[in-house]
């Protein structure tokens, strides 16, 4: 069983701003075409600003709650468009559903994910199929749930949640979206990914392979 402790999680928010760095480009293309072309930005902004939050050593030696709260404020300072509430609070529920603990074992990882998800689907009330994150952050946290449910360690959760989050992620071309800035476009937002999913499976995949080393 891997232990995840608040400097792995301080390390996680780094490695994810650095894809964001690397994928700004490419996400603020995917809304171009259905949204207003600023998801990349925002989505690095905030996990930049989280990133340079968590990484002071008095956070990223605290507990895992405190680096998930002091995460979602910067993310939520930092971003004006809609992904700022929606991921402040995935990172808020977090730190909830881990409150009390100094280190995080393959359980309460799995409760922490499905927080975020959960958060995600109450905060902007999308359900799945509305060509929004949620899209790629439902399917990932059943995937993981499932995996861990039967008896799975953290890294096979966490190839499951990412590869799910893909196969959602890409199953929103296929969408009409109803949630959102994209809403508008009706039908003309069909063959085209969420920007906002893309930008999930980011994460995800970041996660995944920052603390799916078995570390
Ligand atoms: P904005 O639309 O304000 O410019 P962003 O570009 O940062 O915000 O984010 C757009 C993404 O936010 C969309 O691609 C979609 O995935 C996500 N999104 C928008 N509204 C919602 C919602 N109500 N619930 C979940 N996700 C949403
Ligand atoms: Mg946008």
């Amino acid at each position: 069983m891997s232990e995840v402790t608040a400097q792995r999680l301080a390390d996680l928010f780094v490695a994810i701003a650095q894809t964001m760095e690397r994928e700004k480009e490419r996400l603020c293309e995917l809304d171009g075409v259905i949204g207003d072309a600023d998801h990349g930005i925002a989505m690095e902004l905030g996990c930049s600003a989280a990133a340079r939050a968590v990484e002071q050593p008095d956070i990223a030696s605290s507990d895992p709650t405190t680096v998930f709260n002091t995460a979602a404020k910067s993310f939520l300072n930092a971003v004006g468009a809609s992904s700022g509430p929606l991921y402040a609070t995935a990172f808020m529920r977090a730190g909830a559903a881990v409150k009390g603990k100094t280190v995080l074992s393959d359980g309460d990882m799995a409760d922490a994910f499905a927080a975020m998800a959960k958060g995600i689907q109450d905060r902007g009330k999308a359900e799945p199929g509305e060509k929004t994150m949620v899209d790629a952050w439902a399917p990932a946290a059943k995937a993981w749930a499932q995996e861990h449910a039967a008896g799975a360690p953290l890294a096979v959760c966490l190839s499951a949640a990412t590869e799910a989050a893909r196969a959602g992620a890409e199953s929103t071309k296929a969408m009409v979206a109803s949630k959102g800035r994209s809403a508008r476009l009706g039908d003309r937002s069909l063959g085209h990914i969420d920007p906002g999913a893309a930008s999930a499976v980011c994460i995800i995949e970041t996660m995944a392979k920052v603390l799916g080393n078995g570390g």
